[in-house]
């Protein structure tokens, strides 16, 4: 029997501080001069210090004098332009840690977006982006990458990674959908908590020098703006704020995340930055959250040049700093230590609210152990880029891409067939790995050690005889994302000809954030007219969907025996999906998100019921539907299970009350598989329109053909609340439906109670 506990997602336990600590940060602070607080709440970029020799990033002395001595900056971020050895990382980090000692005392902490691995640390490893780790169900999987990232973050002397995304990919025409791991809360604070676990360690008050500071971002409502594009304003409903967007940052601050950072747009007509209600009263005073909160990238000045909430910088700074920011990403502005300074002697700012961003400051920087050992060696990391890490994201990538055809069992694939390889995705790095990927937005084609594309992997497995390759469709690398070159589509339905199969690697190029708007959620139209002229050749069409988010395809999904959605697997997904398109492995992942089938039929799994309502009797003809590409949870396998005996401990339950499900799955195929469990719940009637499912738990097991397993899914009872119009937590009395499967149990919840 396998038992699980959900994770709560509403937990309020706050992170614990250290007495011996807090007294440690007094006596600093007590020395502390204005300019050296001020100084401690900014950040800058790398780009101010120095200049590139060759390959190499090198400081200029006097701008470091000018940004640590004078400036008595606290915090540095990012890489200059591309990633950078380990060496280099050691050579600047301990050269800014010494100028900072010896001004203050007090150790600078660098923060790098170390977002799927090591993006900006050279020679170290890559693993599958967010997306994925969220399709595969597997939190295990995101704690061993994650612990892995912190080792080779921190073998380049790095304490400070800006993850785990936790923005929830609800609109699938917004840039980051691949940056998180869903569009479900539950499957993002469960993620996200593994990933803190993973980065940080056992614990969070004494990070290891294996171990680095988690930032969770960004806080909160990112994901679905109104147009789609990024950084453009959302508005969503409190309650929906609270129950979705809100839980799985409430699920980190109970992990121990030590910072967090804000989303840069606005959310229902406030920008995040100068949020005091989210910001202090919910994160700090609610959750009591002790940590961090830092801005992203220049959003103190989008305040007065984008979002024009004020009317100069000294109002922008007083203003975000007054809501509850506590450290400012400038990234470039040195007026900022000079601004707030003035701010604070004019009474703007108060001093205990600065002293109150220091202390949070220090504390990360105590508990990352970074008074005593500023520095790491990277003689001490001899595992850094290691065949065994490569292994590993090699193998999470085998959990994360999603089977979701497979007419008439066209995989596994033959070994003696010839195929053809074609599609703009075939023979490049870049859309394997995705943005932050070596550089902002992704350059695996230029920086990534011995990896195989996809062409690659498969000529490897298959043997080059068995290897056909001609692309049809390119992409124009140094274009943009979207840019594609004069198509030649001919050639590649030539080379059809002698090809018993055709896998077709279409998708996206690599992007992130505003380069990766888009215009139309159709996949590109020279791609789609490729698989259409392949179609008339007759032979079997296997598409390789390798894309940030859902590109519409249903006009030619029907030309397709198999689909795979490998989603943004990294530079070992080729190896990966080789391996399971041969059927040497087996295919477990399931749909992170629900892909559209329509541009313009976008929604979520947890819709409500009159979204898909029949047609109505009478003179009107009210109605809607749900059609839907591929729903959330929805994968196939070479193997199939069998759901049965599901019972439930209650059959009436109160708020106090544990609801544990249990149910026996069987493994009724000829292979060994894996199974994802989810358990979700419909409430019948209620005082606001309920949706149609809550993903509530879920777990993954391991079958041989013929074992049987009883897996039991517990939630406390609490968590089939709703939050209603109050804020407050709605637990309702009446019937919840539970689903495990294709099996379902109904229970009575005998009492109302609002918490
Ligand atoms: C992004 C963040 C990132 C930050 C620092 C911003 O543009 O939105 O996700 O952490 O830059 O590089």
């Amino acid at each position: 029997m396998v038992a699980v506990a959900a994770l709560p997602v509403r937990v309020s336990a706050a992170t614990k501080l250290n007495t011996g600590m807090e007294q440690k940060i007094d006596k600093i602070m007590s020395r502390m001069s204005l300019d050296e607080k001020v100084g401690q709440m900014a950040e800058m970029a790398i780009d101010i210090l120095g200049h590139w020799q060759g390959d190499e990033f090198v400081l200029d002395k006097d701008k470091v004098e000018k940004v640590i001595d004078q400036y008595k900056v606290g915090s540095i971020l990012n890489a200059p332009g591309h990633t950078l050895t380990p060496e280099n990382w050691n050579t600047i980090i301990s050269t800014l840690n010494k100028h900072s000692m010896k001004t203050m005392g007090i150790p600078c902490i660098y923060g790098l977006d170390q977002n799927h691995g090591a993006t900006y640390t050279l020679g170290g490893t890559l693993f599958p982006q967010n997306i994925n780790m969220g399709a595969s169900f597997n939190p295990e999987l995101v704690r061993k990458a994650a612990g892995i990232t912190a080792y080779e973050t921190r073998a380049a002397d790095c304490p400070w990674t800006y993850s785990p995304t936790l923005d929830l990919s609800r609109d699938p025409r917004w840039p980051r959908v691949w940056e998180n791991y869903g569009e479900d809360c539950l499957v993002n604070a469960v993620m996200g908590r593994a990933a803190i676990l993973g980065f940080q360690g056992e614990d969070f008050n004494h990070i290891d020098q294996n171990h680095i500071a988690a930032c969770m971002k960004h806080f909160m409502g990112y994901s679905v703006p109104r147009t789609g594009q990024d950084r453009t304003p959302a508005y969503i409903p409190e309650f929906e704020l609270r129950e979705k967007f809100f839980a799985p940052y409430a699920a980190g601050v109970a992990a121990g995340a030590l910072s967090i950072m804000v989303n840069s747009a606005s959310v229902n007509g406030i920008p995040m930055h100068v949020n005091h209600k989210y910001l202090t009263d919910w994160l700090k005073n609610e959750k009591r959250f002790d940590g961090v909160i830092v801005t992203d990238w220049n959003d103190i000045n989008n305040l007065y040049t984008r979002e024009m909430v004020a009317k100069d910088k000294k109002e922008a700074i007083a203003m975000a700093i007054n809501a509850g920011i506590d450290m400012s990403m400038e990234p470039y502005d040195l007026n900022f230590c000079t601004l707030l300074k003035e701010d604070v002697e004019e009474g703007k700012v108060p001093v205990s609210r600065i002293d109150d961003a220091v202390r949070r400051i220090l504390r990360m920087k105590f508990r990352l152990g970074l008074f005593d050992h500023p520095d790491t060696q990277m003689k001490k990391y001899p595992k850094f880029g290691c065949a065994e890490f490569a292994k590993a994201s090699e193998d999470a990538a085998i959990e994360t891409m999603v089977l979701l055809k497979n007419d008439k069992n066209v995989l596994p694939l033959d070994k003696n067939i010839r195929v053809l390889v074609t599609g703009p995705n075939a023979n490049t790095l870049r859309p394997l790995d995705g943005g932050w990927s070596y550089t902002w937005q992704g350059d695996a084609d230029k920086f990534a050690r011995n990896c195989n594309t996809i062409l690659g992997a498969l000529q490897k497995k298959l043997g080059n005889d068995h290897v056909i390759y001609e692309p049809g469709v390119t992409y124009k690398m140094d274009g943009k994302y979207w840019e594609e070159n004069t198509p030649e589509i001919d050639k590649a339905v030539a080379a059809a000809k002698d090809a018993d199969v055709i896998i077709a690697c279409i998708g996206e190029n690599s992007y992130t954030e505003t380069p990766g708007n888009l215009k139309d959620l159709a996949l590109s139209e020279n791609q789609r007219d490729l698989v259409k002229a392949l179609a008339k050749t007759g032979k079997r069409i296997i598409l390789l969907l390798n894309e940030g988010r859902p590109r519409i395809i249903a006009d030619i999904e029907p030309y397709a025996s198999a689909v795979v959605d490998m989603l943004i697997p990294g530079e070992h997904g080729s190896d990966a999906v080789a391996r399971l398109l041969t059927g040497e492995d087996n295919f477990s992942a399931r749909m992170p998100y629900t892909y559209p089938r329509y541009s313009a039929s976008l929604t979520n799994y947890d819709y409500r019921a009159s979204e898909e309502a029949g047609t109505m009797e009478g003179a009107y003809d009210y109605n809607a539907q749900v059609d839907v590409q591929w729903p959330f949870g929805y994968g196939m396998s070479y193997t199939t299970f069998r759901y049965d005996n599901m019972t439930v401990n209650k059959s009436d339950f109160d708020i106090n009350d544990s609801i544990c499900v249990r149910v026996n799955v069987t493994n009724t195929g000829s292979r060994a598989g894996k199974e994802s469990v989810l358990l979700f719940s419909r409430e019948q009637v209620a005082s606001m329109v309920p949706e149609v499912r809550r993903l509530r738990a879920f777990t993954k097991i391991s079958l041989e053909p013929g074992e049987s397993k009883e897996v039991a899914l517990a939630i406390p009872a609490k968590d089939l609340a709703f939050v209603g119009q109050d804020g407050k937590w709605h637990l309702e009395q009446g019937k919840f439906m539970l689903q495990v499967g294709d099996k379902i149990v109904w229970i009575n919840c005998r009492k109302t109670t609002v918490f």
